[in-house]
């Protein structure tokens, strides 16, 4: 026997008893962001390795061991896309949408790629839907960003939503901040894992970000950036708290966060739900004020968010069977007559009525159909045997209340134009 080539590890198929879930969910994210005036922007699914070094920033988990890079048969340096926001800055700067509108709105659905370790809810391929505001350094862009991820889960009726929210500064503020943590930590550098000594004198910041519990207790106590914020990085949070008060967005303020990427700049945030047990974290983003001109555009203020959508389907499994839109018709028919005389009235239901209509196409006895239409827990089920055509009539049974009547076959469109 031939050996079998299977899908490669922390990549998934999705069947098509999955897919239902996957259209309605991208439905709902195309609707929501484009009824707060956002477009949809698509970039390539690989770029310059040097993209992601530049912006995701060298010291990062991504670059460092996560990336699948490749050299190319013309020696190019290409690299799958980890996340987005690094291909939308490039585009946005390659084709100038800057200068074309002062203020760009964007969103994304797409796929990417880190060769993470797959668990529950991380995966090596997976799909994010996010945002990317570039063009206003004002607050409530801020708020209207972090209102959409909020609202698009609350919309999703998922439970237990905690907003966790944070300010690292400006440039400097990170600066005189980064010296005082440092001048922190070094006291326990011998009780830190190997990793965040070495992140000691590359980025200390980043050690706030740890999931290791003896080095938890020690950031207990660490400074806090907040204190370190200038009267400009305060005033911006202050208006943005503010702002998601007016809402009635609550929030946490959780002095540890900073995110993983070093691009990230004043406000960070991520949306929890304890649905997801470990995995917790159901988006990320911030603020990214200097990216656009590292990566050689003009200065441009930024703030986007990145969002899990396997994990938001994770956290819809108890809707499923509420979401899962029943088809409409199944159309049983017997004998070649039944065959002909159907494909006339099934097209019309199906492009004049725009309803949904399943016939089975494997000839089998009524049993052996009813059985499937009941599988498919259908709405209706009409019946086109040989004797409904000799009598120019068909059965059209209520699946739910069990009632079936015979129809006249030029009757059968308008029986489905009445409200059902
Ligand atoms: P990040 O781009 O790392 O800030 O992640 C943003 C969001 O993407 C996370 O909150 C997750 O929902 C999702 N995510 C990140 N990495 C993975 C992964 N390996 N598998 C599935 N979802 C992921």
């Amino acid at each position: 026997m031939k050996e079998i080539i299977k899908n490669i590890k922390g990549t998934k198929d999705i069947l098509p008893n999955e897919v239902a879930i996957w259209q309605y969910v991208e439905d709902k994210i195309h609707l929501f962001f484009q009824k707060y005036g956002y477009h949809q922007i698509r970039t390539p699914k690989f770029e310059n390795t040097s993209l992601f070094n530049r912006s995701i920033g060298l010291d990062t988990d991504i670059v460092n061991k996560e990336m699948y890079s490749w050299t190319d048969q013309g020696g190019n340096n290409l690299t799958l896309k980890p996340e987005v926001t690094a291909s939308v800055v490039r585009s946005f700067i390659q084709h100038n949408l800057g200068k074309i509108n002062s203020i760009n709105k964007l969103y994304y659905i797409d796929s990417l790629f880190r060769r993470e370790r797959p668990q529950k809810g991380r995966f090596r391929q997976f799909e994010q839907f996010g945002i990317e505001a570039l063009g206003s350094d004002y607050p409530e862009i801020d708020a209207e960003i972090i209102s959409m991820a909020y609202y698009l889960y609350d919309s999703f009726k998922i439970k237990s939503l905690k907003l966790k929210i944070n300010s690292i500064g400006s440039k400097n503020t990170r600066l005189n901040y980064k010296k005082e943590l440092k001048d922190y930590l070094i006291n326990y550098k011998n009780d830190l894992s190997s990793i965040s000594q070495n992140r000691l004198n590359s980025n200390p910041l980043r050690i706030l970000d740890t999931k290791i519990d003896f080095e938890k207790e020690i950031i207990k106590d660490a400074p806090k950036i907040i204190n370190y914020l200038d009267s400009d990085d305060k005033s911006h949070f202050e208006e943005l708290l503010m702002l998601l008060d007016t809402m009635n967005i609550q929030y946490e303020i959780d002095h540890n966060l900073v995110r993983g990427l070093d691009y990230y700049t004043k406000t960070v945030f991520e949306i929890h739900s304890d649905i997801l047990g470990s995995q917790a974290a159901l988006c990320g983003g911030g603020r990214y004020d200097y990216l656009v001109e590292e990566l050689g555009g003009d200065p441009t203020p930024a703030i986007g968010f990145a969002a899990g959508m396997e994990r938001l389907i994770l956290s819809l499994d108890a809707q499923k069977n509420d979401i899962f839109k029943k088809p409409f018709i199944y159309f049983i028919t017997l004998g070649n007559g039944a065959i002909k005389a159907s494909a006339k009235i099934i097209n019309s239901l199906r492009i004049k009525q725009n309803l949904t209509v399943i016939s089975n196409s494997l000839r089998k006895n009524l049993k052996a159909q009813m059985k499937e239409a009941n599988k498919l827990n259908v709405s209706y089920v009409i019946i086109l045997g040989d004797d409904e055509i000799k009598n120019n009539s068909a059965i059209i049974k209520d699946m739910d209340s069990g009632n079936q009547e015979s129809v006249n076959l030029q009757n059968i469109e308008d029986f489905f134009k009445k409200p059902h």
